[in-house]
């Protein structure tokens, strides 16, 4: 079958998106590739296309090695949903049936292949794809999240470095490897790690424009959460990302309380319960997610409508990864994230504190310095972060300073300050003292540590008098993001003067501080929670048939224990609404149904559109 073929019959889809037919045609023709894409992009059908096409061609199974246990009855259930031929083998399957599975693909028919690359490079599961190379059956690998292979990557798996025995041991096989992350550091660490040298590589462009990037200066992070959400987001699926576990708690605790439905996941509960809360978020409408970084890898639910950060990440790749998350149905979607002082210290000495060997630590912490210079910007967002990935943009007019430009200040003077003061308590007292006690002195405060050391005596003493605090504390993180000034570790996060303080006390680098602006008026009228994002801009009638619709879907969803969007996506059921369909071929040209779907549910789809029920 032509590969259009395959993508209308089987997928229910017109075009091909961006790169994907320039990949499944080479891969198709037996070439290794590289895929750098989005979340959202359209990775899946760049390896299950040609899973099918191969197959078809009598090449026989695709094994596609992916480290998300978790979500592969999804992916499986999703791939029957469209009449392709797929199976999982992982942990959770009983011997018997995991048996079932091996006889199934020795004897060719299954399509597409999921496991976890653990089990891959098993003797046991090796031996099984001689035995399939040998009949010439073995038609492809897609290593999914490939990122993983590299530990400058975000999602280290160590496991993933086996897998260069698939090349060495199945050298005619092609292989495609897919992330949607990796700068320059980690590409090449890939490339290397998976003896992919000689691949394809195809790099799309990053940006995610649907997402809108907002991050605001942490006061009282909860209730800035709680005004985000309900101002803009009430009813709909999020996710919250925090730093540790005690903090994931209190937070879902205290959504719940103030009525948003909000559930927990970090690696510390029972994987019983983490299941059972992932499968609530994909399942479910309108929960929100609270979670340190140990969940989103693989989500592929649609219609997540906010990503928001209450800790700041470790990095640009990290906090790229979990705000793309949201928004992958292509409709509006915001990425907010709260960031103070407090976050800069903490990933600073996290980094410090670690381990890890000094070359390492110097690699985080210019990741981090990148974050940091990201989140005090008074630019465009977006050129930022896609500068970061090697892409070149114009401003976006989608983020918070392309929408409410900041203003800004000369915070040189200040700067200056707040330098001379760390060097002169450094000077005089011979050790170093924490963010708090240098704004008392600046500011002039006599506090109980200020006459216990003599430090109203200084020169610097309230040469700050009329900077508020919260002016003081921006100029700090500025400088830290700079790296004029270092925070070393230790109990009391004391901060000293760096190579690159010079600079800024000779004038040669200004310090720009956007000025406290006051949060902005609400910018989206608040959507009703019965609207999908899809379906904004339907008409009355319309409307109650897309809501019989997903009352329909919830129902077949059910049944099949698959989430809702497995089925059919928003989007799909608002277009049905809006055709009111009288005839098979009529939902034929919808968008998301495929032959397969169009035979299963096409009659009760055409019924319910009929007489609303
Ligand atoms: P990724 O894995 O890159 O994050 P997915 O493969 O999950 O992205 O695709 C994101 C969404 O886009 C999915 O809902 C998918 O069905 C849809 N999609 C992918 N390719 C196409 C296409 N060519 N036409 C229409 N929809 C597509
Ligand atoms: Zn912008």
């Amino acid at each position: 079958m032509a590969l259009q073929k395959i993508l209308r019959e089987v997928f229910g889809y017109e075009a091909f998106r961006g790169p994907q037919q320039a990949i499944i045609e080479h891969v198709v023709s037996g070439g290794d590739a590289l895929v750098l894409m989005p979340t959202g992009g359209g990775k899946s059908l760049c390896y299950q296309v040609p899973a099918i096409a191969r197959q078809q061609a009598g090449l026989g199974i695709t094994v596609v090695v992916s480290p998300l246990i978790a979500l592969m009855h999804d992916q499986v259930g999703a791939l029957h949903e469209a009449g392709v031929e797929a199976a999982f083998l992982n942990s959770s399957l009983s011997g018997e049936e995991a048996a079932q599975v091996e006889k199934r693909m020795l004897r060719g028919e299954i399509t597409l292949l999921y496991a976890a690359p653990e089990r891959v490079t098993t003797p046991r599961f090796l031996a099984q794809l001689d035995s399939l190379a040998e009949r010439g059956q073995l038609a492809l690998f897609a290593i999914d999240e490939a990122h993983c292979v590299s530990q400058w990557g975000h999602d280290f798996r160590p496991e993933y470095r086996a897998l260069t025995v698939l090349h060495e041991r199945y050298p005619g096989v092609p292989r495609i490897a897919l992330t949607a992350t990796a700068d320059a550091l980690t590409r090449a660490d890939i490339l290397e790690r998976l003896q992919l040298e000689d691949a394809g590589q195809f790099v799309s462009s990053f940006d995610r424009p649907n997402i809108r990037y907002t991050i605001v200066e942490k006061k009282d992070a909860l209730t800035q959460l709680l005004r985000f959400i309900e101002r803009e987001h009430a009813g709909e699926a999020g996710i919250v990302y925090c730093q540790s576990r005690k903090r994931v708690e209190d937070v879902a605790q205290s959504l719940s309380a103030a009525g948003i439905r909000a559930l927990p996941y970090h690696a510390g509960l029972d994987q019983a319960l983490r299941q059972r809360n992932q499968d609530r978020f994909l399942r479910e409408e309108g929960l929100v997610m609270v979670a340190t970084i140990a969940f989103g890898m693989g989500i592929d639910k649609p219609d997540v409508r906010f990503v928001a950060h209450l800790d700041m990440p470790k990095n640009i790749e990290g906090y790229y990864q979990e705000t793309g998350r949201a928004g992958r149905d292509g409709a509006p979607a915001d990425a907010w994230m709260a960031y103070g002082l407090q976050d800069v210290v903490n990933q600073r000495r996290m980094i410090d504190e670690s381990p890890a060997g000094e070359d390492f630590k110097q690699v985080m912490r210019g990741k981090l310095d990148a974050l940091l210079a990201l989140a005090e910007a008074t630019d465009c967002r977006r050129v930022r972060l896609l500068g970061y990935f090697g892409e070149q943009s114009t401003p976006c007019g989608n983020c918070d300073n392309c929408l409410h430009p900041p203003a800004v200040q000369d915070g040189s003077e200040l700067a200056r300050k707040l330098l001379s003061c760390i060097y002169r308590v450094q000077q005089a007292s011979g050790i170093s003292f924490g963010a708090g006690h240098m704004m008392d002195i600046l500011r002039g405060k006599q506090t109980e540590k200020v006459a216990q050391y003599g430090h109203e005596q200084l020169s610097t003493f309230g040469i700050a008098k009329e900077a508020s605090e919260s002016e003081l504390r921006a100029v700090l993180r500025q400088l830290i993001a700079i790296g004029a000034v270092a925070v070393d570790g230790g109990m009391f996060n004391t901060l000293r003067l760096t190579d690159g303080s010079r600079a800024v006390l000779k004038g040669e680098v200004s310090v720009q501080l956007r000025e406290s602006v006051g949060s902005p008026a609400p910018r989206r009228t608040r959507r009703s929670t019965a609207t999908a994002p899809a379906a904004q801009d339907l008409g009355v009638d319309d409307q109650m048939r897309f809501i019989n619709l997903k009352a329909w879907r919830a129902e077949v969803a059910r049944e099949h224990n698959l989430p809702a969007y497995v089925i059919f996506h928003d989007a799909t059921l608002a277009e049905i609404a809006q055709r009111r369909p009288h005839t098979l071929e009529d939902l034929q040209g919808i968008s998301g149904i495929g032959a397969k779907k169009l035979e299963a549910y096409g009659a009760d789809v055409l019924r319910v559109v009929a007489d609303g029920v």
